[in-house]
């Protein structure tokens, strides 16, 4: 189990983020390079590849996270802000902040919740705002080059979510869904958690999947659902944003993740002799 008090990202990998009101960082020693995005030689910012606002939760009384990795101890234990890279212009930077602002509102700001059930939550939401921030986070996991991101591989749908991202287009209902799942169990460590969870097969679809602001989100590499059920719970046209309640199998792999971090971990959790 983990039993630091500070809370963890964590990654074989590495993790990290940033909020909608932030300063964006552009160091004086940054380079010029070419923005991932717009692919402009530009002054790049150190961009958080994980929104900032998904990390509040996560920040001790020093305004850190704690990083935890399966691959033994990282080379910096605490992030002040979360993980970022030097990955986007700033023209780029104010463009996703915008999708972050939006979808900080409705996660963090209760939005209008139209139902619950047993099986789960629907809000009503901007589609578009909403769809290009799961797209953003997609596309910005994907082509990160952070230990924390390193087992995302998009392959050609990487060129693709960058155009719609580029266009501001957010597709259609079935492209590139994303369900949620709010686990009901280890809510302790959820709450406290950002990670990939690397690429997996969900009903023969290659899947992207996150743990961020104490959800599941799984992605599908997809620019067609498989049935109208899937297409069901990723976030629909009309604006409805479905959250399901449930643990899916996700108790096992937390135990095995929290297995891995006590024994590659000896530097935070003591091994007893
Ligand atoms: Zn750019």
């Amino acid at each position: 189990m983990l039993q630091t008090k500070e809370r963890a990202t964590i990654g074989e990998k590495t993790c990290n983020v940033k909020g909608p009101n932030k300063q964006m960082s552009v160091s004086p020693l940054s380079c010029t390079s070419r923005c991932a995005l717009c692919r402009e030689r530009r002054v790049l910012c150190d961009s958080h590849i994980i929104p900032e606002f998904l990390y509040e939760p996560l920040y001790d009384s020093k305004h850190r996270v704690f990083r935890l990795s399966t691959a033994g101890k990282p080379k910096r234990s605490f992030e002040q802000k979360g993980v970022r890279e030097y990955l986007l212009c700033r023209d780029c930077e104010c463009q996703l902040s915008r999708y972050e602002g939006y979808a900080r509102d409705v996660l963090y700001e209760a939005s209008d919740v139209v139902s619950g059930t047993p099986q789960g939550f629907e809000f009503l939401v901007d589609y578009r705002q909403f769809k290009l921030f799961e797209l953003s986070i997609l596309w910005r996991v994907g082509v990160s080059r952070l230990p924390e991101f390193k087992d995302v591989n998009l392959g050609s749908h990487e060129r693709r979510l960058r155009n719609m991202l580029r266009q501001e287009s957010p597709g259609a209902t079935e492209e590139y869904g994303c369900i949620k799942i709010w686990p009901l169990s280890y809510r302790n460590i959820m709450d406290q958690l950002i990670m990939s969870m690397g690429m997996g097969k969900i009903e023969r679809v290659q899947c992207c999947r996150l743990v961020i602001g104490g959800m599941c989100w799984f992605f599908f590499l997809s620019r067609n659902a498989i049935d109208a059920r899937q297409e069901g719970l990723f976030l629909q046209d009309t604006g409805a944003l479905r959250i399901m309640l449930g643990d899916f199998g996700i108790p096992g792999y937390m135990q095995k993740l929290a297995k891995d971090l006590y024994v590659n971990n000896p530097h935070v959790f003591p091994l007893k002799h």
